[in-house]
């Protein structure tokens, strides 16, 4: 195989659309999520429908290399190369961009793309209908641009050898195509502007929602803390009013722990850190059959309370043989005295922090919504059952900058390190130092776009049939009628008039009307020029006519010529052959012409031509005979079917009646005679066949005539 020659000018332009296209792909239009449009690609199907497959191929790596410096994935070349060569080849075989491209991202670009997704980036096989599909369109939408460009703006492609079309395109073809890249393209546009709003839109309210159910769920939060500090306050006041009397202190415990069962349990201890009370008081005797000799003063929230006089709460811990709640520790001393001059013990709640496994549940906000909540110490509080987390864990977290553009904050709490976002989140801190985490998954805003996209997808391709319908109705508007015209002109007339239809076009009605009348006139015009053909012709024959008779007689006697009768000799011959007849061939000579010329002058000469040949028609009148002047002054006579006995005599007849013709001479009115003397032979048509041997034994007894004396005949008659 060749290679085929370098189109400089074709390279050039190549060249220029892969930068253009490279500077386009630079900057790539954000949609949502990942969907970025890349719009560089417009100037490889350009290059495709205009050059053809390499160049094309060229400018389609110049343009991907734009995307290799942001996305620094070399997938592109691949995809985008092939696309280009696909389309460059499907151009050479007269398919319309548009729907090669759509065919490339069906059978190559959605495979080749899904085995990248799949094998070489870290992306749940949920999000590859979407990133497929928004692939598709993609191409679609740079085709249909490129498309429209060549169509709309045909002076910027000037240019020579481009690639041209093979075959003409039908009309319904040519409309379908360019209805359908409108409606392609505003179709798509329109969805992806809708689509982009939708989702703006949607953001916008989830991080209200968010927002607000961060607000509540804090707010719920620091009361029900506040409340039950407010609680053990209270407990520690109504203790300070009993303090001289202990045995009345587990009855106070118990009825407030019966009021707030918020508390898992609630203790007393001594200024010896030592439990004195203790509720439920099963707890007391359950925990450890030795719990009054438990000793607390290595607790913080004793050491708190009792040392620094305050009420304390402490980080979350796990309560110990409470279960595996979170709990946090409440305390606060109560005093021998009002005036708080002697601490008398401290009271402890053990506040159980699962009541916030209720939050979310109750919450209004929308139920794939989850609640963390770590304490000052980032520890674990609380998580949604659905996170899976473990409580009084760090959270741990990782804020997604990534490729995925949303206008909301997005985390990743499980797999750190994909580019995927996992969650969008809000936080907020509360006054005790905690803080509340919003979290909502990120994939199900990404299957509301993939969703729109995919309606959208549908919506085209039902356009698009009705596209195919509306464009094929509207062509034939234009090609009915047209043919109908052609057929007009076409068809022989069959005396039937074929009428248009009454729903075609003005413009088409009236070229057929004008039609119609050049036709007629066109038929008249026609009849009026082989009626002058016709009078032409015959007037032609006719002057042909005059013209061989022309050719064949001589002018100044009008008998045939020498050439005639030479010609016409044959022809007798055969016609006495066949009868087995005889012919007469006789030579004349006028006597002593010369004289008459002389002494008459040569008008009275020709007069007497004229007047031996009328003679001689009327002497050899047969229609078989023929009279023709030989040269000068001598004749040739040629009498087929002559009769041998009587032929001698004929010719004697004539020569006598020559003699007593008088002829006058056109000058001086002179009259004068003339002579005539004749050699001849008779002879069987078989005899010969060559006129000269006739002529040359008439010629011969000419002489002889000439010789005894003028005025007679010598003929000889020769018969077997
Ligand atoms: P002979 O009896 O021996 O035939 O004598 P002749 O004078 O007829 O013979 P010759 O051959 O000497 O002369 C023929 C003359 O015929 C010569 C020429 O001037 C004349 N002649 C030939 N053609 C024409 C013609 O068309 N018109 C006129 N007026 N004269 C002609
Ligand atoms: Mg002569
Ligand atoms: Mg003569």
């Amino acid at each position: 195989m060749s290679l085929p020659r370098i189109n400089q000018q074709h390279l050039l332009y190549s060249i220029i659309l892969g930068v253009i296209g490279l500077l386009l792909n630079f900057y790539p239009i954000q949609f949502f999520a990942n969907v970025q449009f890349v719009l560089g690609n417009t100037m490889t199907v350009i290059a495709a429908v205009l050059l053809g497959p390499w160049y094309a191929f060229l400018t389609a790596m110049m343009a991907s290399t734009g995307l290799m410096l942001i996305w620094d994935s070399p997938h592109v070349y691949l995809i985008f190369g092939l696309e280009a060569l696909f389309l460059g080849y499907a151009r050479r075989r007269d398919i319309y961009a548009l729907y090669a491209d759509a065919a490339y991202w069906l059978l190559l670009g959605a495979p080749l793309v899904y085995l990248y997704v799949v094998f070489l980036m870290d992306i749940p096989p949920s999000h590859l209908g979407f990133i497929i599909s928004k692939q598709g369109i993609n191409g679609l939408i740079y085709t249909s641009i490129a498309s429209l460009l060549i169509l709309a703006i045909p002076k910027l492609w000037f240019l020579k050898d481009k690639v041209k079309d093979r075959h003409r395109r039908q009309l319904s073809a040519q409309l379908t195509y360019f209805f359908t890249l409108l409606v392609t393209l505003t179709l798509l546009f329109s969805a992806l502007i809708f689509n982009y709003y939708s989702l703006e839109r949607q953001q916008v309210m989830l991080k209200q929602n968010m927002t607000e159910a961060v607000a509540h769920i804090s707010a719920s939060t620091q009361s029900y803390i506040e409340n039950h500090k407010t609680v053990i306050q209270n407990t520690a006041n109504q203790l300070t009013l009993i303090a001289d009397k202990p045995e009345k202190w587990q009855a106070i415990l118990s009825s407030f722990h019966e009021s707030y069962p918020s508390f898992i349990s609630m203790l007393i201890a001594d200024p010896d850190a030592k439990i004195v009370n203790a509720s439920p008081v099963s707890r007391l005797i359950a925990i450890d059959k030795k719990a009054q000799d438990i000793n607390i003063n290595d607790r913080d929230y004793f050491i708190e309370s009792f040392y620094n006089r305050r009420l304390f709460v402490s980080s979350a811990f796990l309560g110990r043989g409470f279960g595996n709640d979170a709990i946090v520790a409440m305390s606060t001393p109560f005093y021998l005295d009002e005036q708080h001059t002697q601490v008398a013990g401290i009271i402890e709640g053990s506040l159980d922090l699962s009541y916030f496994s209720h939050i979310d549940q109750v919450s209004e906000y929308s139920n794939d919504e989850s609640v963390v909540m770590v304490d000052e110490k980032n520890q674990i509080i609380f998580a949604s059952k659905k996170l899976s987390l473990k409580p009084l864990s760090q959270f741990n977290f990782v804020i997604n900058k990534g490729g995925y553009h949303a206008n909301l904050e997005l985390i990743n709490i499980h797999k750190m390190t994909s580019i995927v976002p996992e969650y969008i989140y809000t936080h907020r801190e509360l006054n005790n130092g905690w803080t509340v985490y919003i979290l909502k998954e990120f994939s199900p805003l990404l299957k509301l776009a993939e969703e729109q996209m995919f309606a959208s997808f549908i919506m085209l391709l039902v356009s698009l049939v009705c596209t195919f319908y509306i464009s094929t109705k509207l062509s034939a508007l234009l090609t009915v009628p047209l043919e109908a015209v052609a057929n007009q002109f076409s068809l022989p007339d069959s005396g039937k008039v074929s009428t248009i239809d009454d729903n075609s076009p003005r413009e088409v009605f009236s070229l057929y009307q004008r039609l119609v009348a050049s036709k007629e006139q066109l038929v008249a015009h026609q009849m009026e020029l082989e009626q002058t053909v016709a009078n032409r012709t015959a007037e032609l024959e006719k002057a042909n006519k005059k013209l061989t008779e022309l050719v064949d007689r001589d002018p100044l006697t009008g008998l045939y010529n020498r050439r005639y009768a030479e010609r016409k000799f044959s022809e007798l011959l055969e016609f006495c052959l066949r009868s087995e007849q005889t012919i007469t061939v006789a030579i004349l000579d006028l006597d002593l012409f010369k004289t008459i010329n002389d002494n008459y002058g040569h008008l009275a000469g020709d007069e007497c031509l004229r007047k031996v040949s009328q003679l001689l028609q009327k002497y050899f009148k047969r229609d078989i005979d023929i009279v023709a002047r030989y040269g000068g002054e001598e004749f040739l006579l040629i009498l087929p079917l002559s009769n041998t006995l009587h032929i001698e005599h004929h010719l004697n007849g004539f020569r006598e009646a020559l003699s007593q013709l008088e002829i006058t001479s056109p000058e001086d009115n002179q009259a004068f005679k003339v002579m005539v003397s004749i050699g001849a032979i008779t002879a069987n048509a078989d005899y010969e066949a060559d006129l000269d041997k006739w002529i040359k034994i008439a010629d011969e007894n000419l002489y002889q005539a000439k010789q005894q004396g003028r005025n007679r005949t010598i003929i000889d008659i020769i018969t077997d």
